[in-house]
């Protein structure tokens, strides 16, 4: 490979087949005609992706790449778009069709990678790909786990989310300092909550910003009664509660405001 990587683009180029295309087969393909691979880089990826039965798209951030792809994958020529994925506005091209995204993903960006995913749900039924291990430990984690937090509970209100495998440094070059994991999301069948959702995520990060303190102090900018205050469920810590009871939660404070 002649293009040296680029740390601040989280550049760490996959050098093993096997798992490359491990990770092209975890999604299903159904439901959709459209992939979106987020940061293919020399294409390790992309090349098994070709061989599905969906049409593919890349977005790469960084030229050197695109430059690569463009000459090395003829047939994905005008389906590269050069952008950063975290600006880019996806309707351009998929309209509001739907689509999986998928990737080996820059690192330094997972987290805004997954809340832009969660924000474009009604679009995406299907998402998998490698992040830092313990990234994709957090936003498949259950409540009462010490990595559970605002990811997880945002994650899983939409989707399940399956951890799939573990990828260690060496397959890597240059080798990140951290194992990687693999996951799948796909989203739930009926993904609409039955409470306000715009509240929903205020709640959980608020609730999370105090991991510590109760509900009952980390809400208090809720400007809660007393009679709502009373609730149990205020006494308890944002890493106890289930998805379907933060979902509970806000339910309560969409009342008490009524
Ligand atoms: N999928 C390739 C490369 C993984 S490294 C492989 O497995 O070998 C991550 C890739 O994401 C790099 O190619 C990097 O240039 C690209 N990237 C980083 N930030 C990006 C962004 N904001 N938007 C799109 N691509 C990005």
């Amino acid at each position: 490979m002649s293009v040296r990587a680029k740390k601040h683009l989280g550049q760490h180029f996959l050098n093993d087949e096997t798992i490359a295309e491990k990770i092209a087969n975890s999604l299903s393909y159904k439901g959709y005609d459209d992939v979106l691979e987020i940061g293919p880089g020399m294409g390790v990826l992309t090349k098994y992706l070709l061989k599905k039965d969906v049409t593919t798209h890349v977005i790469e951030i960084d030229s050197e790449s695109v430059d690569y792809l463009k000459n090395n994958y003829l047939h994905l020529a005008n389906r590269i778009i050069e952008k950063d994925f975290l600006k880019y506005d996806l309707s351009q091209v998929f309209d509001d069709k739907p689509f999986a995204i998928i990737g080996n993903f820059p690192y330094n960006i997972s987290s805004q990678i997954v809340f832009k995913t969660l924000e474009m749900r009604a679009q995406i039924p299907e998402f998998s790909g490698m992040f830092q291990k313990e990234v994709a430990q957090r936003i498949c984690s259950k409540e009462g786990s010490k990595v559970y937090g605002i990811l997880s509970v945002l994650t899983q209100a939409f989707y399940d989310a399956d951890y799939l495998f573990t990828v260690p440094p060496n397959v890597f070059s240059p080798p990140p300092k951290v194992d990687s994991g693999v996951l799948r999301l796909t989203r739930k069948d009926n993904y609409s909550l039955p409470c306000d959702e715009k509240l929903f995520f205020r709640v959980v990060k608020t609730a999370f910003q105090q991991r510590r303190k109760t509900l009952r102090n980390s809400l208090k900018i809720f400007d809660l009664s007393d009679n709502i205050k009373a609730n149990a469920i205020f006494g308890q810590r944002p890493e106890q509660l289930s998805v379907p009871e933060f979902i509970e939660l806000t339910s309560l404070l969409e009342n008490d405001k009524n």
